[in-house]
């Protein structure tokens, strides 16, 4: 933690420099590119009924798209207008009225055949609803008779057999704390979040190299740093305004590197509408792409710390910086052990990178006195997710690239709020303020006023492959209750996941919108109640952004939803059905006291109790974390962590696939086609190089298959590593196996090889598939 403070947004130069250009032809006339002035007026035009609440949003909340952040239109970093294309699409779930009856009360046949998209616009869930077993249609049923039916269910149960869950979706730090306590107070550890499925390994990783999982430093240290590194992150798609900083960093003559499989469009040059100079002629951003091979990762970043070594032999001082490894840094022994163990081609063979551009990116960290490494899900949506960004930290710290202006480790977040959902304890692992360790769990009972179980809980993807257990298993998940969330589009294997969901006896899902989910049966019943926004909450909300901000948004005037209640509300009139005798323990009169008692609890919070203004925000932990170099770990040194080459078990003839993100919001899709790219949904990206070999043209159909699943789509030829293939999320969760969790942040595995055939060849073929004749071969993948 540090005491320095961030010292606000700076004035971005409105001297043009073409040097940065991307092209000379106005408004990129005639590329593939986003149309921003169009996606303007259309999400206008969406919300015509309802302009002047949807100004006021904008202008007075704080932003419930991606974890940038934002308060209204201005931000930390830049002076000047903050405002994307996603932030505008995802308005519509603030603005729209509720569903009409006659729709909701369908017969459930007619709603599956809706996609979420098509549910999505629906409108909002307007009252509660139920339907069991048996019944064509929801119905309509009373506030007091939904609570009273999961309560009685759960007074019946063992608390291990329910679970809770959160995802992100606009849902403030006071609902995500008000659940972590409630989960608990009913007796259960069963509680996980959206970070899950995103940046669980970023948290694990950072917590055991530098003691604290969160970003290190703000966005501002982008603007000026030698060289900004973003390492499986494509930010200008997700995070849109992010474009804005790297245009500002590159002013200040700050390289940027790219590593990913696919050289992404929006990482090579992007039109940022709010910037007059780049909005006509566009800003070429990446200085060089590294095209990696998926999983490839860990070996890049050992040829990187091997060639550091080397230089070390030759010229001391060279590369390692040596008094910030022996005042503040543990490992450095066995970590060079590690790395030089490794021959140049295992590291070769395992990155997909030829020695020399290792070299070359080592080389450039070398002479840099600052740089800022930024990754997503690239890096930790994998079996090894944790090393992978463990890896990152070793590169940082063997540097000194931490806890100082312009340096710094950030793991950039998708998701609105989502960092406050573990820092709020809701999650099996942690509490607010630390773990589930003795004396934390101890210092939080006295704040509490009960006991807190000891056993360890579930994360998500167990709890739902726990529905499938016998009867009688003493984790046999027999109640789920989810804020949000849609795991048929969010977890592998969609199918298993039905089976799952299907399985449980009373599903909730405490919502804004009916996503594909809601529709699935339950074996008593499904419940299905009406959530407000955050600008709806009264008391207003605050919400964590990916550089620590801690934001104010308040409550904002203007139309609400039928029977619609804040969420912390919800969860506290359940616990006190549940458990009448103590209630008063779990009871809230309103936000403010919830962030008077998230203060107390969650000590890095210090502060919040006095948001209660619009634009009120504060940083937690100072402007840099590990400032001066002193890390939050038991010796107040970071730890670099030596490891292995994850096992890439990618068999002759197959390629790895892994998932991309296109206009969407996380599984929230916008358009079928990729503005950047001009990928469809179902287009299968790939090397044209490999397609030649193949015998496969573009635009050609094909089939991507493995023993997981099946994937019907049309080549499209792209500037992507040989040997690997893309294809989106969370269409391509077909091909991803059920049950695989990198084993200690519990991410799923979003990786898989597959076999990449014509169509026409594939349907010709189809019944001497290695499905049933290579059976053993591909159990290796998951074994
Ligand atoms: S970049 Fe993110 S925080 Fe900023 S406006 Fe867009 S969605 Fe909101």
């Amino acid at each position: 933690m540090g005491n320095t403070k961030h010292t606000g947004p700076i004035k971005l130069s409105k001297k043009p420099d073409p040097s940065l250009w991307a092209s000379k032809v106005p408004f990129g006339l005639g590329k593939i590119k986003p149309h921003h002035i169009r996606d303007t007026m259309k999400v206008v035009w969406e919300n015509k009924d309802n302009l002047p609440y949807a100004t006021r949003i904008l202008t007075q909340g704080v932003c419930d798209g991606c974890a940038l952040g934002v308060s209204g239109l201005q931000d930390q970093t830049l002076k000047g207008p903050h405002v994307c294309t996603t932030r505008l699409n995802v308005l519509r779930l603030n603005t729209m009225s509720a569903i009409k009856e006659n729709i909701l009360h369908a017969d459930i046949d007619e709603l599956r055949k809706m996609s979420s998209t098509e549910l999505r616009q629906l409108g909002r869930i307007p009252y509660p609803i139920i339907r069991e077993p048996g019944e064509r249609r929801f119905r309509r049923i009373s506030w007091d008779d939904a609570l009273d039916k999961i309560s009685d269910k759960m007074k019946a149960l063992d608390p291990k057999q329910y679970a809770f869950y959160t995802t992100s979706r606009g849902i403030t730090n006071e609902v995500y704390y008000t659940l972590g306590k409630v989960a608990r107070y009913l007796g259960t550890n069963n509680i996980d979040n959206a970070s899950r499925i995103c940046h669980s390994p970023s948290k694990t990783a950072l917590s055991r190299s530098i003691g604290v999982g969160a970003s290190t430093c703000n966005y501002k240290d982008w603007i000026g740093t030698d060289v900004l590194v973003f390492w499986g992150s494509v930010a200008a798609n997700n995070q849109p305004v992010s474009t804005k900083y790297m245009y500002a960093a590159k002013r200040k003559g700050t390289k940027i590197i790219v590593i990913n499989p696919y050289h992404e469009p929006s990482m090579d040059h992007y039109w940022v509408p709010s910037i007059p100079e780049s909005a006509l002629f566009g800003t070429k951003i990446a200085d060089d792409v590294y095209q990696v091979n998926i999983g490839g990762d860990i070996a890049f970043m050992h040829g990187v710390m091997k060639h550091w070594f080397d230089m070390e032999e030759n010229k001391p001082g060279s590369a390692i910086n040596h008094d910030f490894i022996k005042d503040h840094v543990n490992g450095f022994a066995s970590l060079k052990n590690k790395v030089q163990s490794f021959r140049w081609e295992q590291l070769e063979k395992s990155s997909g990178l030829e020695k020399a551009r290792m070299i070359e990116l080592a080389e450039l960290l070398a002479k840099s006195k600052s740089a800022v490494f930024v990754w997503s899900m690239g890096l930790t949506q994998h079996r090894f997710g944790t090393d992978n960004v463990s890896q990152i930290a070793n590169l940082a710290l063997l540097r000194g690239f931490i806890g100082r202006e312009h340096c710094g480790l950030m793991p950039i977040r998708g998701h609105s709020g989502v960092q406050g959902s573990g820092e709020m304890g809701a999650d099996p692992f942690v509490l607010p303020g630390g773990g589930m360790d003795e004396k934390n769990r101890k210092r939080v009972e006295e704040i509490w006023g009960f006991d807190i179980p000891k056993w360890q809980g579930d994360i998500v993807g167990v709890s739902l492959e726990n529905a499938i257990l016998p009867e009688d298993h003493e984790r046999k998940l027999k109640l789920f209750y989810m804020s949000g969330g849609n795991f048929l589009e969010t977890m592998p294997d969609p199918d298993f996941v039905k089976q799952c969901l299907e399985n449980v006896d009373i599903r909730v899902h405490q919502d804004i919108i009916l996503n594909t989910s809601t529709l699935v049966d339950a074996k008593e019943a499904t419940i299905v109640l009406p959530a407000m926004t955050r600008y709806e909450q009264p008391g207003g909300g605050t919400s964590t952004s990916t550089e620590r901000m801690v934001y104010y948004s308040p409550e904002i005037k203007g139309p609400r939803i039928e029977e619609a209640r804040s969420e912390w509300e919800i969860y506290v009139d359940l616990a006190k059905r549940v458990k009448p005798d103590g209630q008063h323990v779990i009871d809230f009169k309103d936000t403010f006291e919830i962030r008077k008692e998230i203060a107390e609890a969650a000590p890095n919070y210090e502060g919040v109790q006095h948001l209660k203004d619009r634009g009120d925000v504060f940083q937690w932990g100072g402007a840099w974390l590990c400032e001066d170099g002193v890390c939050p770990t038991p010796d107040g040194k970071g730890n670099l962590i030596s490891m292995e080459l994850p096992e890439l078990r990618k068999p002759e003839g197959h390629f790895y696939v892994t998932t991309r993100r296109g206009k969407q919001f996380n599984s929230m899709i916008y358009s079928d086609k990729d503005p950047f790219n001009a990928a469809d949904r179902y287009d299968v990206l790939m090397n044209e190089k490999d397609g030649q070999e193949l015998d496969i043209h573009e635009g050609e159909a094909v089939v991507v298959y493995n023993q997981h699943g099946t994937f019907n789509g049309r080549a499209k030829f792209v500037p992507l590593k040989s040997g690997n293939i893309e294809v989106h999320w969370p269409e391509g969760n077909v091909l991803i196996p059920k049950g695989v969790y990198e084993h200690l942040a519990g991410i799923p595995e979003y990786n898989a090889a597959v076999i990449i055939e014509k169509a026409e060849t594939y349907f010709a073929h189809k019944d001497t598939k290695y499905v049933e004749k290579r059976i053993d071969e591909l159990e290796m993948e998951t074994s």
